[in-house]
């Protein structure tokens, strides 16, 4: 049943190569459409070289001077939220702390401080400190749903570096919260009871039972959070899709789920880190009163600026055609992560 919904077409493109005598060669292009997701990749089968490191310890350590997110500025310079939200103006977890973001999406939206530390480099990312941006973060959202009984979607969004679209580098979850899903959200739960009613089976594990069945993107489990790599990815070096089983509802996540969760999480980090994939975007999705048939998941995908005139990843075909271009396919991430450890 999950078949139906992957496709996948092979296009060739002819050139007369001009570093072998200009004779013709065909260069293979892979067209994969995720009729569930409402999504298109194309994944080209040319060799890139991976990307060098991209971190500019000068600049991140000149902007730690005059960066709002280190304590000695935090107090001052971020705004707080309003007493009757969050009565002691923001939110501490350890070190974690969730801010008002200053320029909000949505009529609830916080920032999540991790911790005191304005630079975190990929391989210092680990399971406790990302655990308590979360606890932060869902400390928040209960302040949210104790003001206001409309709000049932949240989500909790990460842009590590400006190269995927982080506007300060000291690190740190964008967390939202709304009356209704976003777009994808909508569509992902939309499409989930759809699949109920025609197949009377739960997509989310039917999707985990065809990966582990085909092995090429499955990755491994940590208790009840299973990993694999998506079929037709978000992003130009693929995307790994997380998915809590049988978790609707926000508060049916315990601590060691979080945990679980984490552990994935940093062992996919420790590979993007290998690989120089020093940049990454992750959405994690969650409800408060759970939505029928769709479980709780996130996705998470590296970012690059390609050199050498640091060109973004995103062009013409995402923006204008709402398709993605990646030059890694699923299958090669899953193989590398799963040979990190
Ligand atoms: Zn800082």
């Amino acid at each position: 049943m999950i078949a139906n919904y992957f496709e996948r077409q092979q296009h060739t493109a002819k050139i007369r190569d001009f570093t072998d005598n200009f004779i013709e060669k065909e260069i293979p292009v892979e067209i994969r459409t995720d009729r569930f997701c409402d999504r298109v990749a194309r994944v080209l089968k040319i060799r890139w070289k991976l990307p060098q490191p991209s971190h500019d310890l000068a600049l991140i350590a000149k902007a730690g001077k005059n960066c709002p997110f280190c304590p000695q500025h935090l107090e001052t310079q971020t705004p707080m939220f309003p007493s009757e939200l969050v009565p002691q103006g923001r939110v501490h977890f350890g070190e974690s702390v969730v801010i008002p973001n200053a320029f909000p999406y949505c009529q609830y939206c916080g920032v999540t401080i991790f911790a005191h530390q304005h630079y975190i480099p990929l391989n210092q990312l680990n399971a406790d400190l990302l655990l308590n941006a979360v606890n932060a973060s869902l400390q928040f959202f209960d302040h949210i749903r104790q003001a206001d009984d409309a709000i049932r979607y949240f989500s909790i969004n990460w842009n590590y570096m400006p190269t995927a679209g982080g506007s300060l580098f000291h690190p740190h979850f964008q967390v939202v919260a709304n009356s209704e899903p976003t777009h994808f959200h909508q569509r992902l739960i939309d499409q989930s009871q759809k699949y109920g009613k025609k197949y009377q089976s739960l997509f989310w594990a039917d999707l985990i039972a065809y990966e582990k069945a085909h092995k090429k993107r499955y990755l491994f489990n940590y208790g009840d959070v299973e990993f694999m790599a998506s079929f037709c990815p978000g992003g130009i070096f693929g995307e790994v899709l997380s998915i809590f089983k049988d978790k609707l509802a926000m508060d049916d996540i315990s601590q060691n789920d979080w945990k679980n969760f984490f552990q994935g999480i940093t062992r996919i980090l420790r590979c993007f880190d290998r690989l120089n994939l020093d940049n990454h975007n992750m959405t994690l999705l969650l409800g408060r009163d759970g939505d029928e048939d769709f479980w709780i998941q996130a996705r998470i995908m590296p970012r690059i600026s390609i050199p050498p005139w640091g060109t973004n990843d995103v062009n013409y075909f995402e923006k204008g055609h709402n398709e993605i271009v990646a030059i890694f396919a699923p299958e090669e991430l899953a193989a590398e992560i799963r040979h990190t450890i």
